[in-house]
């Protein structure tokens, strides 16, 4: 039995962890099949309190480590299934076919952007082509853009 499991390893599911482990609670962190979430893949990350600029890979590093030193464990695994038992209790299927039961469950999955499907879309990606104006719009700074939908 756990206290909390967290699944996701993104910026919401390590702040969790660190909160959590913080508190004494000994989380469990399912990292799904992107540790770290989407800022594994981001080149300079410029909007965190604390780093003017920082590589996206070591800046989740650096959430990892703190998570686990504050008593995080870490599965690399992704959580295929939740039911919530009679008792009150969290019973969660893995990928491996084991099953972790919890008092606690925080979902952290976070989200995904959704592409137009349009020609070049792919192929510009991160070279012009955006789906995060708070992440990127500094770099398009006094050029032309357009913006599809608000
Ligand atoms: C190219 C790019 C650049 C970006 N640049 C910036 C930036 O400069 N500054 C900024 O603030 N934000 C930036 N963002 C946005 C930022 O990455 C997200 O806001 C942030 O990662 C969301 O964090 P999260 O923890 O909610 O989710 P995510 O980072 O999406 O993490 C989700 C986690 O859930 C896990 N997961 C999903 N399903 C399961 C499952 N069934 N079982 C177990 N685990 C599961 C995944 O493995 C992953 O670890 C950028 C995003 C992209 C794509």
């Amino acid at each position: 039995m756990r206290n909390v499991v967290i699944i996701g390893s993104g910026p919401a599911g390590l702040a969790c962890a660190i909160y959590a482990g913080r508190a004494g609670l000994e989380p469990v962190i399912i990292a799904g099949d992107r540790p770290g979430g989407q800022l594994v893949n981001t080149d300079i990350i410029e909007n965190y309190p604390g780093f003017s600029a920082i590589s996206g890979a070591d800046l989740m590093m650096k959430m990892m480590s703190q998570a686990e030193e504050l008593g995080a464990e870490i599965v690399h695994e992704t959580v295929k299934r939740v039911v919530e038992s009679k008792d009150g209790f969290f019973e969660l299927t893995l990928s491996s076919t084991d099953v972790i039961t919890a008092k606690t469950v925080a979902i952290a999955t976070g989200a995904k952007h959704r592409h137009l499907g349009v020609s070049g879309e792919t192929e510009f990606s991160n070279k012009g082509v955006s789906w995060c104006a708070t992440c990127d719009g500094p770099m398009f700074r006094g050029k032309r853009v357009a913006v599809v939908v608000g």
